[in-house]
């Protein structure tokens, strides 16, 4: 059994961001969700970017018994209303249970962009780790082209936030020690699959099979195998299949370790 830890279903699913789902999309997730069963991903968890999107999120999870939300603010998705959008995410949050939220995320902080707000992105990051924190739920951390602020911001809080993962993760082995050191697992997905990225197969090599989770991102980053297509939470199993290989272990292996790992993150359902 594997588990999809973060994918954007609402986003396969309709064209344009931040907008509500409509019947007829909430509709078409099912396909989706089925064609991942069929791989054996049986759990899937939806991750929020904005307010609409964890909204989406937090629909499609109460609507398909394998789905569940996170819900949070993207760093490149911080307006300057962001506060405002956290106190709505908050009150789905008190709910939980109701509304099969999991994590708080993705969240983070994102330098790749030559326009971005960094002080605003840290201050949303502190309040969503403390979000989190409060409602004893996994945080999901996006770090694009920000590993040294990312390492600052997370570090105020070690020893204290231990359920975390870092979501695609692409640093080097510095980073990757640092995450172990944290407690927080790393996100595996397609990009492993990539030629050029031998340095993200050098910290999957280097680090416990038991930290990894996987994951798929989708509609983003599919594996090099169906590259320029659009990715899918069964693309889980393409995943797992080359972890196997690349560290000589069996399939099995792979799905039972990282799904345990998954299911203690998340706090899942068994
Ligand atoms: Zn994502």
């Amino acid at each position: 059994m594997l588990i999809d830890t973060h994918c954007h279903i609402n986003m396969m699913v309709k064209t344009a961001f931040d907008t509500m789902l409509t019947e007829v999309e909430v509709e078409h997730a099912q396909a989706i969700i089925h064609q991942a069963a069929e791989r054996h991903v049986k759990t899937i968890i939806n991750v929020g970017t904005s307010l609409p999107e964890s909204l989406n999120c937090v629909a499609l999870a109460k609507r398909y018994e394998p789905v569940f939300a996170a819900v949070g603010l993207h760093p490149n998705d911080c307006t300057a209303t962001w506060h405002d959008d956290l106190r709505e995410l908050e009150a789905l949050v008190r709910n939980k249970e109701q509304n099969k939220i999991v994590a708080i995320g993705e969240c983070g902080l994102d330098m790749h962009y030559p326009d971005y707000n960094l002080a605003r992105q840290k201050d949303a990051f502190k309040a969503q780790i403390e979000l989190a924190l409060e409602h004893d739920l996994a945080l999901i951390v996006h770090t694009r082209d920000a590993a040294d602020e990312t390492v600052r911001a997370l570090e105020e809080y070690k020893g204290q936030l231990k359920r975390g993962v870092i979501h695609c993760f692409s640093e080097g082995i510095p980073f990757a020690d640092f995450t172990l050191e944290m407690g927080f697992a790393f996100g595996i997905g397609g990009a492993i699959t990539y030629p050029k990225n031998n340095q993200l197969r050098d910290v999957v090599k280097h680090v416990p099979l038991s930290s990894l989770i996987l994951e798929t991102d989708a509609p983003f980053l599919p594996p090099q195998v169906i590259r320029g297509k659009q990715n899918s939470p069964a693309q889980i199993a393409t995943v797992a299949e080359y972890v196997a290989e690349l560290l000589g272990v069996s399939v099995e292996q792979v799905s039972a370790t990282t799904t345990k790992r998954a299911e203690q993150l998340f706090m899942l359902p068994r």
